[in-house]
């Protein structure tokens, strides 16, 4: 299907949740890098959607509303995408607004797990990298460690402090699946599960995942993001044939200086697959 070689890229973030530009500036870099279709995702916000539709409008480049929900699952963090829905509707805007709530009396407590181990003033810290005081993440708890030289680089930070078992690490409930699939169809968009190779899940959840995320109405899964190798583009292009699922397409660009992969670099999706934006076209502003 012809429509598979689109530059789309579906999957970034701003200033309003854990990237470091503006939505303006991540539409100019977009834009520059050839990018024909854009949505801004940031985690459990819609803040920035009027801001990024506006500047995507101003570069003649197409947009898709969107938005990377935290859920939990079989006691792990997953995301799952929101593209085209209805950015003003209440039933998103509040459940992304309770999913946001608990975010800072959880970094509160990563900070006394850190200040445990000798690093003090984390939670201060972090916060001089927050853009929205709703939405502190791990990432910029990673940022002022890096500028404080605990670590050489956010990766690192994560690996040695902030993943499962490690100090800065705090257990938090998300939303339930059933819930972000829900808020995202009730108003008009499609959900898709995000980077599922970056899970940690044995085969048997991972096929609980796609199955209850079907059953709950959601319809996509991202085959080529910036967070799989080759091979897991095959093997998730398997896994949305499979389960008669859309294949989105999506960088997961943060910051110039953090992330691998830059806007609207990535491979085109594989062909045989049909991309969420056919089944969006309707939602395109
Ligand atoms: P939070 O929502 O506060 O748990 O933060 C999750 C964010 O941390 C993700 O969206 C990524 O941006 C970032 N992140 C997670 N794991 C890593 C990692 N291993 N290296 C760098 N960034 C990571
Ligand atoms: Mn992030
Ligand atoms: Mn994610
Ligand atoms: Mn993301």
């Amino acid at each position: 299907m012809s429509t598979s070689i689109l530059n789309a890229d579906l999957h970034c973030h701003s200033v309003v949740s854990d990237g470091t530009l503006t939505p303006e500036a991540l539409a100019a870099r977009a834009h520059a890098n050839g990018v024909e279709l854009w949505a801004l995702t940031d985690h459990d916000e819609v803040g920035g959607q009027q801001r990024a539709a506006a500047a995507a409008k101003a570069h003649g480049m197409k947009y898709l509303t969107g938005t990377e929900i935290s859920v939990t699952f079989a006691g792990q963090t997953v995301h799952i995408v929101g593209l085209g829905f209805d950015a003003e509707d209440a039933r998103i805007v509040e459940g992304l607004r309770r999913t946001r709530g608990g975010r800072s009396e959880r970094a509160q407590e990563m900070s006394e797990g850190l200040a445990k181990v000798g690093i003090r003033g984390a939670y201060e810290g972090a916060l001089k990298y927050v853009g929205n005081p709703e939405l502190i993440s791990r990432t910029h708890f990673a940022r002022f460690m890096v500028e404080t030289g605990v670590c050489q680089d956010t990766s690192e930070v994560f690996r040695h402090y902030l993943t499962e078992g490690k100090p800065g690490f705090v257990p938090h409930r998300w939303a339930a699946l059933k819930d972000a699939v829900q808020w995202i169809t009730d108003c008009q968009g499609v959900a898709v599960i995000a980077h599922p190779g970056r899970y940690n899940f044995t085969a048997n959840e991972e096929y609980a995942l796609f199955t209850e995320f079907k059953a709950h109405g959601g319809q996509g899964v991202e085959v080529v993001t910036g967070s799989h190798t080759p091979p897991e583009y095959v093997k998730y292009a398997d896994m949305a044939r499979e389960f008669n699922l859309v294949a989105s397409r999506g960088s997961d660009f943060h910051s110039p200086d953090e992330s691998r992969i830059d806007l609207g670099t990535l491979p085109w999706l594989p062909g045989q697959l049909t991309p969420v934006w056919e089944l969006l076209a309707h939602r395109i502003q």
